[in-house]
Order: C-alpha cells, then sequence, then structure tokens
C-alpha cells in the first residue's frame, strides 16, 4: 500500500487561531491513524502581506501545539521559477491572457451592464466574474499595454480550458472525519469565471501554486476547511490541463467565533499566542476545538 500524505499549509499572513489548530490538528491525527507522513507547507507568494515575523510565530504556534512535521519545509516563495515554467506552458497553449481592469474598472462595467437590465454574475464568494472584454484583445494591443507597462494580472480563459479538457470533472470527497467513505462531487470551475492563475510581477496565484506543490510532494489526502470547497472546483480543472494527480478531499467544518461567523486572523479572543499566553494549554486547545 502506498503512504498516505497528509499536509497542513497555512499563509502567513497574520497569527494562527483556534480553526487553523483544528485543521493542523486533524491532519495530524489523520496521518497518525493511517501510519502517513505529514507536511507542513508555507504559502507565501503574496510577499506583501506574508512576513517573516508571521512565519515564526506560525512555526512556534504549531511547535507549541505539538504538530510534528517533516523537514523540510517547503515554502512557496522559494519556488517561483517552477511555478513560472508551468505558466509558460499555459500562456503558449493560449488558456491564459492578460487582464487589464482595475477593479474600478470592473465595477464600473457592471454597474453600466445592471443598469441595463442584466444581473452580473457573482462567483461563490460573491466577487463579480470578470468581464470578458480584454480575452477579445488583439494579440498587438496587449503586447502594447505590457510594454507600457500597464497593470495586469494572468487570468484562465476558463471556457478555453474546459474545451480543452473536453469532459466534466469531479473529485473524490470524504463524508467524515475519519474518512471512511467518499462520494463524488461535480466540479464547477465556471461558476468563478476567469480566475487569476499569474500576477504581473509573482509567476503564480493560490490555485496554481496549490496544485503544482501538492502533486510535486505527492499529497494524497486535502484535509483543510469547508471555506476551500468551491475553490475545489478551479483547483481540479488545473490538474486536467497540467496533467497532474488528483488527491482526495476532506473539506472540515470551521470553527466559528462567539458570533457565529467564521474566524478571521485579526486577533480576537481566539488567537493562539492569545489563548497561550492568558494559560491555556495543547490540551485545552484539542478540546476547545473538539478533538
Ligand atoms: N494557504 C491556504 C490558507 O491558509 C490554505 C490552502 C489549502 O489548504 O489548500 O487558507
Amino acid at each position: 500500500m502506498t503512504l498516505l500524505t497528509f499536509r497542513f499549509a497555512p499563509s502567513p499572513n497574520g497569527e494562527l487561531h483556534l480553526g487553523h489548530a483544528y485543521s493542523a490538528l486533524l491532519n495530524q491525527k489523520l496521518a497518525k491513524a493511517n501510519d502517513g507522513r505529514l507536511l507542513l507547507r508555507i504559502e507565501d507568494i503574496d510577499t506583501t502581506r506574508c512576513t517573516p515575523q508571521f512565519e515564526a510565530g506560525v512555526l512556534a504556534d504549531l511547535e507549541w501545539l505539538g504538530l510534528d512535521w517533516e523537514e523540510p519545509v517547503r515554502r512557496q516563495s522559494g519556488h517561483f521559477a517552477e511555478y513560472g515554467t508551468v505558466l509558460d506552458r499555459l500562456m503558449s497553449e493560449e488558456l491564459v491572457y492578460p487582464a487589464f481592469m482595475s477593479r474600478g474598472e470592473i465595477r464600473a462595467f457592471i454597474t453600466d451592464s445592471e443598469k441595463r437590465g442584466r444581473d452580473w454574475p457573482r462567483d461563490p464568494d460573491g466577487v463579480p466574474l470578470y468581464p470578458p472584454a480584454d480575452k477579445a484583445l488583439p494579440v498587438r494591443e496587449r503586447k502594447r499595454r505590457i510594454a507600457e507597462n500597464a497593470p495586469f494580472a494572468w487570468r484562465l480563459d476558463v471556457g478555453a480550458a474546459l474545451a480543452r479538457v473536453g469532459r466534466d470533472l469531479a473529485w473524490a470527497e470524504f463524508t467524515d472525519e475519519a474518512l471512511s467513505a467518499t462520494r463524488a462531487v461535480a466540479a464547477r470551475p465556471q461558476d468563478w469565471g476567469d480566475v487569476i492563475v499569474a500576477r504581473r510581477d509573482i509567476p503564480t496565484s493560490y490555485h496554481l501554486a496549490v496544485v503544482m506543490d501538492d502533486a510535486l510532494q505527492g499529497v494524497s489526502h486535502v484535509v483543510r476547511g469547508q471555506d476551500l470547497f468551491s475553490a475545489t472546483s478551479v483547483q481540479r480543472l488545473l490538474q486536467e490541463l497540467l496533467g497532474l494527480p488528483q488527491p482526495t478531499y476532506f473539506h472540515h467544518r470551521l470553527i466559528l467565533g462567539p458570533d457565529g461567523r467564521k474566524l478571521s486572523k485579526s486577533l480576537g479572543d481566539t488567537g493562539l499566542a492569545k489563548l497561550r499566553d492568558a494559560g491555556a494549554s495543547p490540551d485545552d486547545i484539542r478540546r476547545m476545538v473538539g478533538l
């Protein structure tokens, strides 16, 4: 039997809270129960929001919790060249295009379209889909704007990508925390429209880096929060386009704050460092998250 591989993949753009603790400890528990591997991946492609201080805090919190991961830890910021190679491939296959519209321009386009009585579609996070204009720009015009240093992002042409794949996609989702059974979930990448796969200055995005790294690191089981359930659709499409293996997924329950809302990284009473300073032990944290 091949070794099962789990991972916890925090972004060091803030301090860890109870939700992260649950995710990390659940991955650890499942890796142990299955004699599998546990990897830690630092998802720090956003070089403005991720800082060495936050990363040091993340590592200290995880050590304190008793998480034990394999070394070396993969830091995404050290692998931009690898992501760039794959981005080049998507460019040469004409599956991505440079998207120049600013947030303000997108807003104006949508307001205008809604004024004419058309409800503009939104993605599962409620963000309006990217308007189609840039996809139709002639190559000469794209080159001119890039040469003029216009800001842009590389977006996936989801229509072209789906046509390339040529069939419906699905993924296997575990039905419970013990990973006892799976069900098939139909992927709906079109619900996200033309997602960003890379920035002008950073040759990747969350989606691209995550699918490449899960494949490179041999991750067989992606166990992460329910908030990323819908994002899996985009990731399945990228895996298929890039010929990458598909892991099995479990999107676990979220730990909610006293107000019933998802926890945020802005420090509240649920920050791990704060709880530790207030005298909580790692066992207390386990109890608080129901493990
Ligand atoms: N880095 C992401 C986060 O902190 C998690 C990515 C994933 O587990 O796929 O939200």
